[in-house]
């Protein structure tokens, strides 16, 4: 049951000799994600060992180029290796004029449809949900209309304590309806509460990706207590003014989002390329939140099982 990050591209603006633009691949139960889609993101997954086939979902933070000029080329790929099934591309809605309008040239004998699914970059909606995951937009603030994305396991069904299935003789009816979260009556009337029956197999983990944004509050209360955020941080504190006039971060900034959102992990990465070392990103945001990372090419980012134990059967007693 992975829930995972791998970092395809780290830099802003244009890649470089040794970053390519943002793209991201989350793996949430097997199934992968890719979210936002630079240039030189087919190249990556490659590298890196994605099955592009399997990729049947795309999420696009933002229209700027850095983001997702690589859809074009993976596109095209898919179609080149008799891709039959839907692609759902989620992103601005004015993404879904410009691919058909690149389509009427490039898209002839195209084997499978990618369709556009419009967000709403101004308020947090669930854009897709599954069995075991659920999607949420994060409204942003940019220089265009721009959405993170929040990834949030869903609730996992009730396990049931074992030895007190033995203690009580439950059936089988009893053990299922318990499961569904049902009190237990015994013969003598008295009536034991679901909770001393039953316990969360694993505790939901979550995932926010926040780029491009200037410093934004406003999403705060929507990541609250995740377990790893990504948020971009274009610039250190030493460019504080060029972020804001450009509608990015610091690292100072997005480790004060971190914080404050009492996440347990961030991620910071989108650099601009004014920087040739990364060390100065780090420093400044472990001064404000310790547990800061940098992303850079083929890191991976595992969120672990948090194991709920059942409650010690003495506790009974
Ligand atoms: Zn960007
Ligand atoms: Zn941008």
């Amino acid at each position: 049951m992975t829930f995972s990050v791998t970092i395809l591209g780290s830099s802003s603006a244009f890649p470089t000799s040794n970053r390519f633009p943002s793209a991201q691949l989350v793996s949430v139960h097997e199934r992968p994600y890719l979210v936002d889609c630079g240039e030189g993101t087919q190249t990556q997954l490659r590298k890196y060992g994605i099955n592009i086939a399997k990729i049947n979902h795309i999420l696009i933070t933002h229209l700027h180029g850095d983001h997702m000029f690589g859809i074009y080329g993976l596109i095209s790929t898919m179609n080149m290796l008799g891709r039959t099934r839907d692609l759902n591309i989620y992103a601005p809605k004015e993404l879904d004029a410009i691919l058909a309008d690149h389509l009427k040239y490039f898209g002839e004998g195209m084997t499978y449809k990618p369709v556009v699914h419009a967000l709403n970059t101004t308020q947090s909606e669930t854009i897709y949900e599954n069995k075991h995951l659920i999607i949420k937009s994060l409204p942003l603030r940019h220089r265009v209309p721009t959405c993170g994305f929040l990834f949030k396991e869903k609730t996992p069904g009730l396990n049931i304590r074992k030895e007190l299935i033995e203690k009580y003789n439950l059936s089988l009816r009893d053990i299922v309806r318990i499961k569904n979260g049902a009190h237990h009556t015994l013969e003598s009337g008295e009536v034991i509460p679901n909770e001393k029956f039953t316990y969360l197999p694993y505790a939901p983990r979550s995932f926010a990706y926040c780029s491009d944004t200037i410093m934004s509050r406003y999403i705060i209360p929507i990541i609250s207590e995740v377990d790893l955020l990504y948020h971009e941080a274009t610039f250190c504190e030493d460019r504080h003014q060029l972020a804001l006039e450009r509608g990015h971060s610091t690292a100072m900034q997005a480790a004060q989002i971190a914080r404050e959102a009492n996440a347990r992990q961030l991620v910071i990465g989108h650099y601009s390329s004014r920087y040739k070392e990364l060390d100065q990103f780090l420093i400044e945001a472990q001064s404000v939140f310790s547990n800061s990372h940098l992303a850079e090419e083929g890191k991976v980012f595992e969120i672990p099982l948090q194991q709920e134990k059942p409650t010690p059967l003495n506790f009974y007693k």
